[in-house]
């Protein structure tokens, strides 16, 4: 479970996080949705501790990362999958290095164990012997999959996602959500979403933070947005681009 309290975070005079409150169950996909420029990209960095937010705090099965020590942040990062926006793959590294990254930076595994959880992450991301590819030989939606096989490399209990869907046609857009939710169950992951897609958070929108101007603006689930008495919310949702 991951809990944020008061999470502010500004950029010079830029006030983008005013105050964010959450709780993100495991086993379950959540979702930060929000217009573009709302705080969500801010928001995750703040909790697996890319940017260091001014206030507030991020309990990870109640440890408070943000008074970690960087040392003592290390067992919890091993525990974090990253699927970055726009993939963020190493283009100079195969496919199979890219997976092994983690690997060799966290684990003592043999290269043998490490080939061999790189090969069970590409098929289970349904890109079995792709291991020598560059990423420039990759469609975007092939980028995503080796970004989410990179990400459950080392079988993650808290699993990041920033904007899964974006560039991606709607039929692999379905794809890679089905992906992280089967992924989620399986690994009983705490699994966070930014994204844009409202096919996402019709799909898979257990719950759903909703950011707007770095407030929260709305929590529920999908069902919850569907029900006649938050109307407005979804005439606000819909009619405002994501
Ligand atoms: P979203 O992901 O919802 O589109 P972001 O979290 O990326 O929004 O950005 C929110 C605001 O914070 C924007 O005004 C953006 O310009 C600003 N911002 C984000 N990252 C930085 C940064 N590293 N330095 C300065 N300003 C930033
Ligand atoms: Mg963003």
């Amino acid at each position: 479970m991951i809990k944020i309290e008061q999470i502010y975070k500004s950029f010079g005079s830029n006030e983008v996080l005013k105050g964010i409150d959450a709780t993100f169950a495991p086993g379950k996909v959540s979702l930060i949705i929000g217009g573009s420029g709302s705080g969500k990209s801010t928001l995750l960095k703040c909790m697996v501790g890319l940017h260091e937010p001014d206030k507030g705090r991020v309990l990870f099965d109640g440890k408070d990362f943000s008074k970690l020590s960087f040392e003592d942040r290390i067992p919890i990062r091993k525990e974090i999958g990253m699927l970055f926006q726009n993939s963020a793959l190493f283009d100079s590294m195969t496919v199979e290095q890219n997976i092994i990254f983690s690997l060799d930076m966290f684990t003592e595994m043999s290269k043998s164990e490490k080939l061999d959880r790189a090969n069970f992450c590409l098929e289970r991301v349904n890109l079995k012997g792709r291991n020598k590819l560059y990423p420039s030989e990759l469609s975007g939606g092939m980028k995503k999959r080796v970004g989410i096989a990179r990400a459950i490399a080392m079988s993650p209990k808290y699993l990041f996602c920033d904007e899964p869907n974006s560039g991606l046609d709607p039929e692999t857009s379905i794809l890679i959500d089905e992906l992280i939710l089967e992924l989620t169950e399986e690994y009983n992951a705490t699994t966070i979403v930014v994204t844009h897609d409202m096919n996402s958070v019709m799909g898979i929108g257990e719950y759903i933070l909703y950011l707007y101007k770095g407030q929260k603006f709305w929590e529920g689930s999908n069902q919850d947005m569907m029900r006649s008495d938050v109307e407005e919310l979804n005439n606000f949702v819909f009619a405002s681009p994501l």
